[in-house]
């Protein structure tokens, strides 16, 4: 064993104690320090002859790299929509690195056990039924790209083809409708094979909302004269927090003939607080179902999960048949389910997370940025100088300048709100106008803090 490495092996108590300690530090000083960074990043270095050891790794990481580390995990980074992590799926995500487990298969070991365990408590809490089965993937966009991997799978057998094996030729030109679709989904389509041209986004219902218009939406498949077809329909669209009706868009499955996938990345959250569960009616309908996992759930990156109720198709397409491997039998390992073959345990943060907080605890988390949203909202609706672009339908402020929202007014605005340190948020256009989003989802989050921001935008407006 090389010299470093062994005397690593030794001292691996006090290093992970140092490790600790400096985690411990940054996570105090969180909601203190700029929220993002923007000076330049050091010039690389150059690869390592000698090692340091893992202290001197601990070390120059603190120097060179920690400095410009952003705040995401803390309470003012409502830029996209960012999870924090809750110190227990921290405990969590350490201890996946610890036991290093591969949830390709069993392999001599329980973790896929674990990993079975957490799918079902979150089915539960999301109130889909057990005819869903799941699988955690890395985010949103890997859990909409499987879940559309199966959704194509299946518009082979409705066609009499296999497209696992024949290839997404065989099916032909798709049809994937859509109204507010979030940019991931064409992204799915141009890696399936199906192409990012062949999604169609159908009108949006009036009045300054990003739903569908279910009316539209059965216009465009009566159209298809049969063909089967892809709709993907969102809950939770990113900038106004916009819901399908998925009730009224499932029932269109009696006379129409489509896989419904459901990209619910997180607003299947709302499920948790019974004032807003009306808003995810129907999930379980779906024949698939994408919830992010590091955004509302406060995990840490990266984890999603994905649902269907067709895991036969998405054997088809996952497995991984190979002489020492074999083919799947019963419950089908997850190296079946997945694009990845190899996997770390990504389940265990947020098992560590359910049994420390359970369903009330996350509740409360939704509950109060939906709190801190509507006052955001609030606040900024009274300041002259801007203007909000969309109600607060649950956890995002979309707002713009009262006047002349120019591209470079904005982006103006975003870089000194980003300067202040004291927050950030991202650009958007809504509804063609430029404006920013702030987005609730951390579990840090509190009343002091959108204070803090009201304050920045009000300054920065009025600038
Ligand atoms: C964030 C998000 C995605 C993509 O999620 P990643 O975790 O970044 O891959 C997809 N759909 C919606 C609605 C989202 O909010």
């Amino acid at each position: 064993m090389h010299r470093t490495l062994a005397d690593d092996l030794f001292r691996l108590p006090e290093l992970l104690q140092s490790a600790r300690d400096f985690a411990t530090a940054e996570l105090a000083g969180l909601a203190e320090r700029p929220v993002a960074r923007l000076g330049q990043a050091p010039a690389r270095a150059p690869l390592p002859g000698d090692g340091t050891g893992a202290e001197g790794a601990l070390a120059r990481f603190a120097e060179r790299w920690a400095p410009g580390f952003s705040g995401s995990a803390g309470p003012r980074y409502l830029g996209f929509v960012t999870g924090g992590a809750t110190p227990a799926s921290v405990t969590g995500d350490w201890l996946t690195s610890a036991y290093d487990q591969n949830l390709s298969g069993a392999g001599g070991s329980w973790a896929a056990g674990l990993e079975r365990e957490t799918v079902a408590w979150l089915r539960e809490l999301f109130g889909l039924g057990a005819e869903h089965s799941g699988a955690f993937v890395t985010g949103a966009t890997a859990s909409n790209t499987v879940g559309l991997a199966i959704a194509r799978e299946w518009l082979g057998e409705r066609l009499g083809v296999s497209v696992s094996r024949e290839g997404a030729a065989a099916l032909g030109p798709v049809d994937v409708l859509s109204g507010s679709p979030h940019s991931s989904v064409p992204k799915a389509l141009s890696v399936l094979g199906i192409g990012r041209d062949r999604l169609r986004h159908v009108p949006l219902l009036p009045g300054n909302r990003e739903a569908v218009n279910v009316a539209r939406l059965e216009e465009a498949l009566a159209e298809l004269d049969g063909r089967p077809a892809i709709v993907v329909a969102n809950a939770g669209t990113v900038n106004s927090v916009d819901f399908d009706d998925l009730r009224a868009i499932a029932a269109l499955k009696d006379r129409y003939d489509f896989w419904l996938h459901v990209d619910a990345a997180f607003g299947a959250f709302a499920a948790l607080s019974p004032t807003h569960a009306h808003l995810v009616d129907g999930l379980d309908a779906a024949d698939s179902v994408c919830v992010d996992l590091h955004k509302w759930l406060n995990v840490p990156y990266d984890a999603a999960v994905q649902f269907t109720r067709r895991q036969d198709l998405q054997v088809a397409v996952f497995h991984n048949a190979s002489p020492y491997l074999g083919l799947p039998a019963g419950e089908p390992d997850f190296l079946h389910l997945t694009p990845e073959n190899s996997r770390r345990l990504r389940a265990l943060p947020a098992w560590f997370s359910l049994v420390a907080y359970g369903r009330a605890g996350h509740r409360e988390i939704v509950e109060r940025n939906v709190v801190l949203a509507r006052g955001l909202g609030e606040g900024i609706a009274a300041v002259p100088g801007l203007r909000l672009l969309a109600p607060v339908r649950l956890n995002v402020v979309c707002f713009t300048l009262a006047e002349d929202p120019t591209q470079d007014r904005i982006d103006a605005l975003a870089r000194a709100v980003t300067a202040s340190g004291e927050v950030f948020l991202t650009p958007t256009v809504y509804d063609g106008v430029p404006g920013l989003r702030a987005a609730f989802s951390n579990w840090r989050t509190t009343e002091a803090d959108t204070q803090r921001v009201l304050d920045v935008l009000a300054a920065a407006s009025a600038a």
